[in-house]
């Protein structure tokens, strides 16, 4: 085969939902996220391997039906909750909790079947103003709620905007957030990755994991290695062809790179149809047999060229990485000009998974 490939390691996702757990409170229960096909690493294998996690979110119902639909029988969160009759009817039968973020999902509540029961998090904007309600409509909401016998709010949760950057802003955050539910017996979730490896939390009974879990850093000038995270995944490609390229000619579409001098390219079957960045520029580092090369031209949708030089022994068949082991994906994302989160998210389905547990 010379297909690309994604390597996973489910035994680094296990170690680093322990390390992140020893982070938080004693009292505090991970919520692992695994929204987006587990930022890429397969939701339902993610969940079977997360033994010891026993709450799982992800971001849309449909996400959580194929989850239950796959067998998984604990508690999945739906982020953006249920916005018709017949999402209700959906959650209800596949007994997944939804998130109650406006007043207007109260009303598809209350034409709940007697018979039911649903469970919910209702969500406090507390400063990021995308989703969530205002103080006096938390309050509103959840005597509303209240009034419902057959729905249980299991806690109250909200969410940071600038947890990777603003000190400032979310201690604001996080007090307003506390002030809401200070005089409720209630549980509470505020941080990610970010608010938990920055120590944003106090006594908060949950906190919601997603980047950290897969070993990656939501920092942009830290990579996970430095938490102590191990990375999960790799992307791996295979060289195609390795040809002889003239001083002075381009490579590529658009022919954006050309050669100072005489030396080789080395193609590699991969490109941005396999979620492989087309903003990756040129110089991004590639690594052949633990060597890094430069990425050269123009990312195609199918191929990339890099330059090999003219004392490499790099030959077609050999195995590529374009991020993992000894090259972070941080770094990748920061040559790419995107974050982390969209280089995970983006493999696509043409590249196989395959798993591995060491
Ligand atoms: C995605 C998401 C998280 C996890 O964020 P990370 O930065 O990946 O840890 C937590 N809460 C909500 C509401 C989310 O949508």
């Amino acid at each position: 085969m010379s297909e690309p490939y994604l390597s996973i390691n489910l035994e680094s996702i296990k170690y680093n939902s322990m390390l992140l757990s020893s982070k938080t409170n004693r009292e505090c229960e991970l919520i692992a996220i695994i929204k987006a096909d587990a930022y890429g690493h397969g939701a339902l294998e993610v969940c079977q391997a997360l033994e010891s996690i026993n709450v799982f979110a992800v971001a849309r119902l449909s996400e959580g039906v194929a989850l239950k639909a796959s067998g998984i029988k604990k508690d999945i969160l739906v982020f953006s909750g249920i916005n018709t009759h017949r999402e209700l009817m959906q959650a209800l039968e596949h007994e997944l909790t939804v998130v109650i973020h406006t007043e207007s999902q109260l009303d598809i509540l209350r034409a709940l079947p007697a018979c039911c029961e649903l469970n919910c998090w209702v969500k406090f904007d507390s400063g990021m103003h995308r989703l969530g309600l205002h103080i006096d409509e938390l309050s509103r909401t959840l005597s509303a709620l209240n009034d419902m016998p057959y729905i249980k709010v299991n806690g109250v949760l909200s969410h940071y905007s600038s947890a990777d950057s603003d000190s400032e802003r979310s201690l604001l955050q996080l007090d307003k957030f506390e002030c809401a539910v200070s005089n409720i017996d209630i549980n509470s979730s505020i941080t990610n990755s970010a608010g938990l490896l920055q120590g944003y939390f106090r006594e908060q009974s949950h906190a919601r994991i997603g980047l950290s879990l897969y070993g990656v850093s939501p920092f942009s000038n830290k990579i996970g290695y430095d938490f102590g995270l191990r990375a999960s995944q790799t992307l791996n490609a295979y060289v195609i062809s390795v040809r002889q390229h003239c001083k002075n000619e381009p490579v590529g579409y658009d022919g954006i790179w050309i050669s100072e001098q005489d030396t080789n390219l080395a193609v590699i079957g991969i490109g941005y149809a396999d979620g492989y960045p087309r903003s990756a520029k040129s110089g991004t580092p590639v690594l052949i047999h633990g060597v890094e090369y430069p990425l050269v031209g123009r990312v195609s949708m199918d191929l990339i060229c890099v330059d090999i030089g003219n004392d490499s022994e790099v030959k077609v068949g050999d195995e590529v990485v374009l991020w993992g082991g000894a090259l972070p994906i941080e770094h990748i994302a920061r040559c790419a000009g995107v974050i982390p989160y969209e280089l995970l998210t983006g493999v696509s389905k043409r590249v196989n998974r395959r798993y591995f547990n060491n």
